[in-house]
């Protein structure tokens, strides 16, 4: 595993541009203002007394991807740099209402749910969101086929039928893991929660815990540059799972990846500093975890039907950074008759990053349609991913080409193919 965060010293950037051809941003911009050393060059030469609206718009066109911070010599951390940098821009951030409901909704996981469900009912949005509105871009997607809000989220379930369930009933086997559960499969699509449960069953004979305390990972947080409210977010996850010691399986990557980064969140904080690497130190990636488990046992796995195809989308936080590209690969390769394609040119990123498709849906559609114009190429119709927000992006990409290929959750297409 490759260091969680480098240095973000901005003087020590050789301006070498090994970053620049990575740049997701920079690859449909073409500017170099856009491009990680542009940030380095920009950081190094600006006073905070001078910072303004043009600073604010150029460190809000970065997807956090880490794709900079893996290739540079020098081990700086640009997407670091971006958080710090956005999180001296409060006025900024709170000056534009898409921004402001964005972060409030991504940060606080009932809200996103109800968002979600005005989605579902498109023709309110446009009494509710200006027609530039990002959000009402990406709610808009969210109807009919493509993401349909359930009544009630998988933790809110859980809570019913615990308080539904008779105590002298009897329990049934110890957990073995616990389950962090993420926003996207506890509030929007709870079968993903499900599908991961019964993996977990097949895999060690008892479901998984579910601490019902846990709240969102923390993610938008940060990328909003709200990093006090991202370290209260850890603070509330690390207490509501410290009542055991099990391993925490999370099915988002991008829950994984933040989750780990605690470690890095709140080394300054003395009193939870410990907690964090303890907690961290239990966090397990997806493909990691089932493939441990299932490769000892490859009967516990259905075939796949001869000459299926998928196509495995990497998600940044787990390309970069963690570089977790075998493990997912592995796994699905354990379906013998399972046909895994790539595209030519190897990974790429979807545009989704965070806030960065509400903040320049313009750019996210041209990063997205690169990636979308190559899968075309490929005969798999089926995408499979582990990440929430690559995940949304992909399902509204492949509506949008009104083609027939579809988009679906590790989890979901592994729990399928279960005894
Ligand atoms: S994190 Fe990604 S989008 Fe941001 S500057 Fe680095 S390469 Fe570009
Ligand atoms: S790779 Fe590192 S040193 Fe080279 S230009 Fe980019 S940030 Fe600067």
């Amino acid at each position: 595993m490759k260091k969680e965060s480098g240095r973000s010293d901005a003087t020590a950037c050789v301006k070498c541009g090994t970053c620049n051809t990575l740049c997701p941003v920079y690859g449909v911009t073409g500017n170099e203002a856009h491009t990680p050393r542009g940030k380095q060059h920009l950081v190094s030469r600006t006073e905070k007394h001078t910072i303004s609206a043009h600073y604010g718009d150029i460190f809000s066109r970065c997807l956090l991807c880490g794709a900079c911070r893996d290739a540079c010599p020098r081990g700086l951390d640009t997407p670091e740099l971006v958080v710090e940098a956005r999180s001296g821009l409060p006025k900024l951030a709170k000056g534009s209402l898409l921004k402001y409901v964005s972060r409030k909704a991504l940060v606080r996981p009932t809200l996103l749910a109800g968002l979600a469900r005005l989605g579902s009912a498109a023709a309110r949005l446009g009494e509710l969101l200006p027609a530039e509105s990002g959000l009402r871009l990406r709610l808009e997607g969210f109807t009919g086929e493509i993401l349909e809000p359930p009544p009630a989220g998988y933790a809110a379930g859980l809570r019913a039928k615990a308080a539904a369930r008779d105590d002298r009933q009897a329990s049934g086997p110890e957990p073995e893991t616990a389950y962090f559960i993420g926003c996207l499969a506890n509030h929007l699509q709870p079968e993903i929660a499900g599908a991961t449960q019964s993996l977990v069953v097949a895999a060690t004979g008892a479901e998984a815990e579910v601490p019902l305390e846990q709240t969102c990972c923390g993610m938008a947080a940060v990328a909003a540059g709200r990093v006090d409210e991202a370290r209260d977010l850890a603070r509330k996850n690390i207490a509501a799972f410290e009542n055991n010691g099990l391993p925490i399986l999370a099915s988002c990557s991008s829950c994984y990846y933040q989750l780990m980064s605690y470690r890095t969140l709140l080394a300054d904080d003395p009193d939870w500093r410990q907690r964090a690497v303890r907690f961290a130190g239990r966090v397990r990636e997806f493909s990691s975890f089932f493939l441990e488990r299932f490769s000892a046992d490859r009967g516990q796995l259905l075939q796949a039907a001869a000459g299926e195809r998928v196509f495995y989308h990497d998600p940044c936080h787990l390309r970069f950074t963690h570089r977790i590209t075998r493990e997912p690969r592995e796994l699905l390769r354990l379906l013998p008759s399972l046909e895994l394609e790539e595209l030519p040119a190897g990974p790429r990123c979807c545009g989704q990053g965070g806030l960065f498709q509400l903040a320049h849906p313009d750019l996210a559609l041209q990063v997205r349609q690169k990636l979308l114009d190559e899968f075309g190429e490929l005969a798999a119709q089926t995408v499979l991913t582990s990440c929430s927000g690559c995940l949304l992006q992909w399902k509204q990409g492949l509506a949008a080409c009104s083609g027939s290929g579809r988009a679906e959750h590790l989890a979901v297409f592994l729990a399928k193919h279960l005894h």
